[in-house]
């Protein structure tokens, strides 16, 4: 029986409900905030608040992307109980731009990372976010990989990619990955696949971000997931609508939205705006492909592979 692994425990695919694909619930002090302080979203109050209007819009469910750097899994346990939405917590790296010079995974290869990875999906999330210098487990499980390309395809994305598959293949974990403004999606696919990887449990994160219908397309028949999350973003127009439009008919398995709202200025419990509700209330879809994109492909995606 498959599952999906959040903070609080597995849960049945078909409980996962309304779900954002892409999200940041919680993202405590560190290296990445204080050069961008707006990124600071530690407050366990705040996040319940948001969550709470979140669930009585019809959410149930987000998944975490903070990956280590900034994550904290005792929070989002706590948030997840006091909210009653289900949340999950990756495991995996971002980019290199938001950790400290000289960081460990410079000098691990993918086996060494993928093995950091599997302890966390398999036996508990490390206390100390993975900085060291010893690791304690915590009674709460990653249930996803969560990896980042730059603008560049180099030898950190190579490893990191390469962990991130073999942390998949070992555990069943699925993969979530972050594309900087959507570029690099087919080097991220070749390289999974490449490693085994199977695509059905991989997710691209931000590829709205480059609107291109045939770039999306060529991106779809590979039979990856996609995640837009700049449906709010837009100033004039709403291309993240329009490639949803055309793109639904064709690839009605593959599409998911989230907000990636990685700024208290987003957050309406942190005084600014839209809110996390946004999605729900603000950008009306037809029933069927509100349940494709919100429900069914969510639920196909962050299952563990049997
Ligand atoms: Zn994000």
């Amino acid at each position: 029986m498959s599952f999906i692994r959040t903070v609080i425990g597995d849960i049945a695919p078909a409980e996962l409900g309304v779900c954002y694909a892409h999200e940041h619930v919680i993202i405590d002090p560190c290296y990445m905030t204080e050069k961008h302080p707006d990124f600071q979203i530690g407050s366990v109050d705040r996040a319940v608040e948001e969550l709470l209007r979140f669930k009585e819009d019809g959410g149930r469910a987000m998944i975490d992307s903070m990956p280590s750097g900034g994550r904290n899994p005792v929070k989002l346990a706590e948030v997840s109980r006091r909210s009653g939405v289900h949340l999950v917590c990756p495991t995996g790296l971002h980019l290199a731009k938001y950790y400290p010079p000289g960081h460990w995974m410079e000098r691990l290869d993918a086996e060494g990372c993928a093995a950091l990875f599997c302890d966390e999906i398999e036996i508990g999330i490390d206390a100390n976010d993975l900085n060291g210098p010893d690791r304690q487990p915590l009674p709460i499980r990653a249930g996803l990989i969560k990896v980042a390309s730059s603008e560049r395809w180099g030898r950190r994305e190579e490893v990191l990619f390469d962990a991130a598959a073999i942390a998949h293949r070992t555990t069943g974990a699925p993969i979530l990955t972050h594309t900087e403004q959507g570029e690099l999606a087919l080097e991220q696919i070749a390289s999974l696949q490449r490693h085994g990887a199977n695509l059905d449990h991989v997710v691209l994160s931000h590829t709205d971000r480059k609107p291109d219908i045939g770039y999306h397309r060529e991106i779809l028949s590979t039979g990856v997931k996609v995640e837009y999350d700049s449906a709010f973003r837009w100033k004039s127009g709403n291309p993240t609508r329009e490639l949803i439009e055309t793109l639904f008919a064709e690839h009605p398995h593959q599409l998911m939205l989230g907000m990636d709202a990685a700024r208290a200025g987003y957050w309406k419990s942190y005084g600014g705006g839209p809110g996390l509700s946004f999605l729900l209330k603000a950008f009306p879809l037809p029933p069927e492909v509100f349940a494709a994109i919100f429900i069914v492909n969510p639920a196909q995606a962050y299952r563990f592979c049997a």
